[in-house]
């Protein structure tokens, strides 16, 4: 992005993305019923239920993950025939296209089963992603900044060019928890609130620099050589995300009793023991802490 000011003219705040996260379908619902809420911003927003289907299914998808969908070689690859593949292919002509985007921004709305907080995932790093993250997290209580770089994102909000995720936790799948409820609608506030100071070059100061966390590998779930899973996740690290993991920690209690511990190097994890990631067989996620300088 130039360092030229660029105003946000259309903003889509989308839910729903995984069927199961009701919180962003509810509070999408809860625009809709109650416009007043989204009204006075000097940016047009729209709403969007990404994966209805998904939703009324009460399932993450209904063949594969939509938010693992919009590469840009699969949004035009007509091979990929599963009904998230078709879907992302609709979400790209309705708020894009990827890379020429009519959407300037996009807030998409996911909830974790980890207790992690408000957990506001990037994927750029330039001064406007940090400065967004910043405000938000100099705003409300445990929030934690995830930064997810790839040269083509998978993610539905990759989309437009200025995006952020918002995933709170810890709440079960399929379930509306009044906190949870209440810190996504917050966060989502102080999102809208942050472009309308942008467009109008009335940002307060910035933090100086901004702690992310920058995931590098995941750990899966102990499995046999058929694939099954022979152990559960350690209590000793279980709701602890974004806490350190040293080399020897325990990490998982095998069903013989024995202990399978920690032979990397250190790190922090998150996603740990998310009920979403079983369909992979992932333990947790493995990040690096980084400061990175609000330019
Ligand atoms: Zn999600």
């Amino acid at each position: 992005m130039s360092s030229k000011h660029q105003p946000i003219r259309h903003v889509a705040i989308v839910g729903g993305t995984h069927g199961n996260e009701i919180t962003g379908v509810y509070l999408i619902k809860k625009y809709q019923n109650f416009v007043e809420l989204l009204q006075g911003y000097d940016f047009s927003i729209e709403l969007l239920t990404a994966n209805s289907e998904a939703v009324a299914a009460n399932k993450r998808y209904i063949d594969c993950d939509l938010n693992r969908s919009f590469k840009i070689e699969d949004l035009s690859n007509n091979s990929l025939l599963g009904y998230e593949n078709q879907r992302a292919k609709e979400i790209n002509q309705q708020l894009g296209p990827k890379g020429n985007s009519r959407v300037d921004f996009i807030v998409d709305l996911h909830t974790s089963t980890a207790p992690m907080g408000v957990n506001l995932v990037l994927l750029n790093d330039d001064p406007f992603h940090l400065k967004l993250a910043d405000y938000v997290q100099q705003r409300m209580d445990n929030v934690t900044i995830t930064w997810e770089q790839l040269p083509d994102h998978h993610f539905l909000m990759s989309i437009a060019p200025r995006h952020i995720l918002i995933e709170v936790g810890a709440t079960p799948q399929g379930s509306l928890r009044h906190k949870i409820f209440e810190q996504t609608e917050q966060a989502t506030t102080h999102v809208l609130n942050f472009i309308e100071a942008y467009n109008k070059q009335e940002l307060p100061v910035s933090s100086s620099s901004l702690e992310v966390y920058k995931y590098f590998d995941v750990m899966y779930l102990p499995q046999d050589s058929q694939g099954n899973i022979i152990g559960m996740v350690h209590d000793n690290i279980q709701d602890r995300d974004f806490g350190l993991l040293k080399t020897q920690d325990a990490i998982f209690k095998l069903f013989d009793g024995s202990d399978i511990v920690y032979e990397g190097e250190e790190c922090y994890i998150a996603f740990i023991n998310e009920a979403a990631y079983y369909d992979e067989k992932k333990a947790f996620s493995m990040a690096k802490r980084v400061v990175l300088s609000i330019g």
